[in-house]
């Protein structure tokens, strides 16, 4: 059995885990952390202070923020515990602090959890190999109104494939376009974040070339996708060796992505 204290469990992907969680026969969750304000109860399973809940042989999965991320990689350096975490939008320093983690644990760090996006990285890299360099490649992201970052983690990792693919570096991006910028170039990308309603998550890549355009997309039109993929690498990191993990790794691995 696969014992898991969830840190962010009252929040919209904190739930979504636990009910995945609960469709297993392996994976359990024992321990739920959310900040004061927010737990639900006081007691039984629910505490503002991980430090104090962890137990050896736990596995911490974290979607809390930036904050709480940084909080979860320092608890379980600590204490020995492997770590899944999902938060978004976090600095350069909050990820440095990740990776300093990852020198003592397992971390299994994700900017989308689902098999879908995973397969649109793959089919984004493919792609980009086959069609000419002069093609202009534009990113558009849409998510739900509450979301804080923007543009949203995987819209990141997707322009970070495109970049790593183009020899371009990060100042490459052009984050909306406003006023008389001129015609565009070939070495720059776009990326776009449209915010309203209830959406969960919608990436798309746009390729364009004279005469043509190539849309790579894709929606998760439910947490469960971000969830069974935060299970999944929960057993994962369970018997993994300290570093630092991702998708590709899972997906290498020799389990199934779901139980
Ligand atoms: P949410 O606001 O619904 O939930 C976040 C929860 O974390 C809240 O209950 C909040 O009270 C709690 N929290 C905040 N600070 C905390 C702390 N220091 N310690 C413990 N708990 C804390 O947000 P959400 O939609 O569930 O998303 C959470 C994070 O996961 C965001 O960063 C989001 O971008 C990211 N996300 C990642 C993926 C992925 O696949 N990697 C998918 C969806 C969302």
């Amino acid at each position: 059995m696969i014992r898991v204290a969830l840190v962010g469990a009252a929040g919209r992907m904190g739930r979504a885990i636990a009910e995945a969680a609960a469709a297993t026969t392996d994976v359990r969750i024992v321990a739920c952390v959310d900040v004061p304000q927010n737990l639900p109860a006081v007691g039984g399973v629910w505490s503002d202070d991980l430090a104090k809940v962890v137990e050896p042989g736990m596995v911490v999965v974290e979607f809390a923020g930036p904050e709480g991320a940084v909080q979860a990689a320092a608890v379980c350096a600590a204490h020995g515990l492997p770590l899944v975490s999902g938060s978004t939008g976090l600095p350069a320093e909050g990820e440095a602090a990740l990776r300093a983690a990852a020198a003592r644990v397992a971390v299994f760090r994700a900017s989308n959890f689902s098999v879908g996006v995973a397969a649109l990285r793959l089919a984004l890299r493919a792609t980009l190999a086959a069609v000419p360099g002069e093609w202009d490649i534009e990113i558009i992201e849409r998510h739900h109104r509450l979301k804080k970052d923007s543009p949203s983690g995987t819209a990141l990792t997707l322009a970070d494939d495109a970049l790593a693919a183009r020899g371009l570096g990060r100042d490459a991006l052009r984050h909306g376009r406003e006023g008389v910028v001129g015609a565009r170039t070939n070495t720059e990308i776009g990326v776009h974040a449209m915010r309203g309603g209830t959406w969960v998550g919608d990436h798309t890549v746009l390729l364009a070339g004279p005469g043509e355009t190539l849309e790579l997309r894709h929606v998760a039109q439910d947490r469960a996708a971000f969830a069974h993929g935060a299970v999944a690498a929960a057993r994962y990191v369970a018997s993994a060796p300290s570093g630092y993990h991702g998708m590709e790794d899972l997906l290498r691995g020799p389990g199934p992505l779901t139980s």
